[in-house]
C-alpha cells in the first residue's frame, strides 16, 4: 500500500509509533511542514478525538490542538465533565497543509490523496489505544476516520461505527465555532460541541 504504511512499525507502543511518524515520508506536505505533529494522550484513553491535521500554532510547537482551535476544543472537554486523561487527541492528517501568502501560512484543507497517505498511522493509533469512542471533530476526520464521507449536518451527534466497530460520534470542528461571528451562535456553536462530547462522555462507562 502507499502512503505511510512503509512507516509504521509493526508491534511498537505508542511513543515508537511517535517517534516512528518523525520519518514518515508517506505523502509529500512532510516537506513543507516544521515537524509532524502526533497526538497527545495516553495509550489507557478511553475517548479519541479525530481532528483534520495540525494548524500553524501546532506545526510550530510539535503538538496537537495547541492554537485557538485547541482552546475551544479544552473549554468545550471541560464543560464536558470530562478530565485530561480519559481523552487522547489526534488528527486524520499529521503534518500542516498550507499555502504561503507572503509571510504568512493559510491553512490548506488536506486532500482525498492526504487523508489516505496518513491513514495507516490512524488505524494504528486506534488499534493501540482501543478507545471506547471516538469523536470525529468535522467531515475530514469523519471522513477518516469512517472510511466513507458524510454530512455532518445528517449524522452530528448520532452513534455511527467505525470500520473497526468503535462507537463513533461527528461533530463540527472547533475551528468552525471560531469563524461564527455573532456572539450568541458561537456560544450555540460551543454548547453544541460541549453536548455531543457528554454524549460520547455516556458511551466511556
Ligand atoms: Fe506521513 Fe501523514 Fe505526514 Fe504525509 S501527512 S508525510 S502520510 S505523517
Amino acid at each position: 500500500r502507499p502512503g505511510a504504511e512503509h512507516w509504521v512499525p509493526r508491534g511498537a507502543d505508542l511513543d515508537g509509533l511517535r517517534h516512528a511518524a518523525e520519518g514518515c515520508r508517506g505523502c509529500e506536505l512532510w516537506r513543507d511542514a516544521t515537524q509532524v505533529v502526533f497526538s497527545r494522550g495516553a495509550a489507557d484513553a478511553r475517548m479519541m478525538l479525530v481532528g483534520e491535521q495540525p494548524g500553524d500554532r501546532e506545526d510550530q510547537e510539535g503538538e496537537p490542538f495547541v492554537g485557538p482551535a485547541g482552546r475551544v476544543l479544552g473549554e468545550a472537554i471541560d464543560a464536558a465533565g470530562l478530565t485530561e486523561d480519559q481523552v487522547y487527541r489526534t488528527n486524520a492528517v499529521k503534518h500542516f497543509r498550507f499555502e504561503r501568502r507572503g509571510k504568512r501560512r493559510i491553512h490548506e484543507k488536506p486532500g482525498m490523496a492526504h487523508i489516505a497517505a496518513c491513514h495507516p498511522w490512524l488505524e494504528q493509533e486506534i488499534a493501540l489505544v482501543r478507545p471506547a469512542v471516538i469523536v470525529a471533530l468535522g467531515a475530514t476526520a469523519a471522513r477518516a476516520v469512517l472510511g466513507s464521507p458524510v454530512k455532518i449536518g445528517e449524522v452530528r451527534g448520532m452513534v455511527l461505527e467505525s470500520p473497526d466497530g468503535t462507537p463513533t460520534i461527528v461533530t463540527t470542528h472547533p475551528s468552525g465555532i471560531l469563524r461564527i461571528r455573532d456572539e450568541d451562535d458561537r456560544r450555540r456553536a460551543h454548547d453544541g460541541l460541549a453536548a455531543d462530547l457528554r454524549r460520547a462522555a455516556e458511551l466511556i462507562g
